[in-house]
């Protein structure tokens, strides 16, 4: 998946354009920039490809979730549903909002399941925080219609879905606002940056002030700008945007190659008795990062992971037992250990939030084995890991 693989002319033309000219932040110096706004442009060619009306950069993925809920209106004592499969940037982003994470299963497409996401909705839940994760898409049309129906925001975090889509429609453009993550490893990278989108012009505007503290940009002389809201900084700067732009030049490329190494190993494994696979809700629209399966039981799982490091197939994750991405191990978040008191803590409304039983989604995820698809790979490479992992896997 990522697009560090693959760094190259192109990203050191966009980074020289920037130190040429000398001007690093997004924001003003009209005349010394010599023409080149690297935000501007990323954010453009960002919004056309994934045909939504605005999209914003920020600092990175994890801006981008919180702008998202700011923008969204979350606030204190907010309910946000989400899932225990994702990365701790959504639940702290949820948690410095002063909101309370509420967690609903996730079922075999390993993202939200929409009826377990009903039972959650109280009269306090604000959003839901839906997570493609891991490449491929949630059941995004349940959950954008559930949340229709039950006037809540819908969220997308597709820090790892950039490229993908359901029923031709990009995902990130099902909700309020959708977010975007080009760290070091994600599928384009800027080394760190983000970026939310949103067909909503007034979220839009809430948007781009609130990453910049408050600055309505309006007018041309900075100092003079209206502050509507309070904001942050929460600013890309040029030289990350640089990079960037050259980036997403590359994404349709790199989504071919990552789909056809996928369907050559996952075609190799079909029919083998001890794997199945991770549902699709649209196979079509998979952006083809990681292969997900499944073993019969978690003892095989664990087991086969540890065989296929051992036989030298890298790149296997078993999220089950991982610190960042699954919930079992974040006692620092359900204990809200914090250098200083965090709201729900403080005042005491979002006491039981840790407490939900998970055991569906356990069930699922303990059984669950993801590899990471790369681009590098060529033919002897593809054929060689496939006939690895046939032998620890058939
Ligand atoms: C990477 C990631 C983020 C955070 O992005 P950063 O740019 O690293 O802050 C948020 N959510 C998910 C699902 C991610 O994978």
């Amino acid at each position: 998946m990522p697009g560090f693989e693959i760094f190259g002319d192109e990203e050191r033309r966009e980074v020289q354009d920037v130190l040429d000219s000398g001007v690093l932040m997004r924001y003003g110096f009209d005349g010394a920039r010599n023409g080149h706004w690297k935000a501007l442009t990323l954010e453009k060619e960002l919004a056309e490809r994934l045909g939504s009306s605005n999209a914003h950069l920020c600092a990175s993925g994890t801006a981008a979730v919180a702008t998202a809920l700011a923008a969204c209106g979350v606030g204190a004592g907010d309910e946000v549903i989400v899932a225990p499969f994702t990365f701790v940037a959504d639940i702290e982003m949820i948690l410095m909002a002063g909101a309370v994470p509420v967690f609903a299963d996730i079922d075999e497409t390993l993202c939200l399941n929409p009826e377990s996401v009903a039972a959650a909705i109280t009269d306090k839940t604000k959003a839901v925080l839906v997570v493609h994760m891991c490449g491929s898409m949630a059941r995004i049309d349940a959950l954008a219609t559930l949340c229709d129906e039950r006037g809540v925001m819908l969220i997308e975090d597709a820090a790892q879905a950039l490229g993908g889509h359901y029923g031709g429609k990009a995902l990130g453009t099902f909700g309020k606002a959708g977010c975007f993550s080009f760290d070091y490893v994600k599928t384009i990278t800027c080394g760190e940056g983000g970026a939310v989108i949103t067909d909503d012009k007034d979220v839009y505007d809430i948007i781009q002030a609130y990453t910049d503290h408050g600055h309505d940009h309006v007018g041309s002389d900075r100092g003079a700008e209206g502050h509507p809201h309070i904001g942050t900084n929460y600013r890309i700067s040029e030289l990350n945007a640089a990079v960037g732009v050259a980036q997403l030049r590359k994404l349709d490329g790199m989504l071919e190659v990552q789909r056809a190494n996928k369907a050559y190993i996952k075609d190799g494994l079909t029919g083998l008795n001890r794997v199945s696979f991770r549902e699709l809700p649209d196979p079509d629209g998979d952006s083809a990062t990681f292969l997900s399966f499944f073993m019969p039981t978690e003892e095989e799982a664990r087991q086969a992971t540890k065989d296929l490091a051992a036989a030298g197939v890298d790149g296997c994750f078993y999220w089950y037992d991982n610190n960042w991405h699954y919930h079992r191990r974040w006692e620092h978040l359900k204990q809200m250990n914090s250098p200083g008191a965090l709201a729900p803590d403080r005042l005491g409304y979002g006491e039981n939030w840790a407490n939900r039983d998970l055991a569906k989604s356990d069930a699922i995820m303990g059984r669950t084995i993801c590899m990471l698809i790369k681009l590098s790979w060529d033919e002897t490479a593809l054929a060689e890991r496939l006939e690895k992992m046939k032998s620890v896997l058939g």
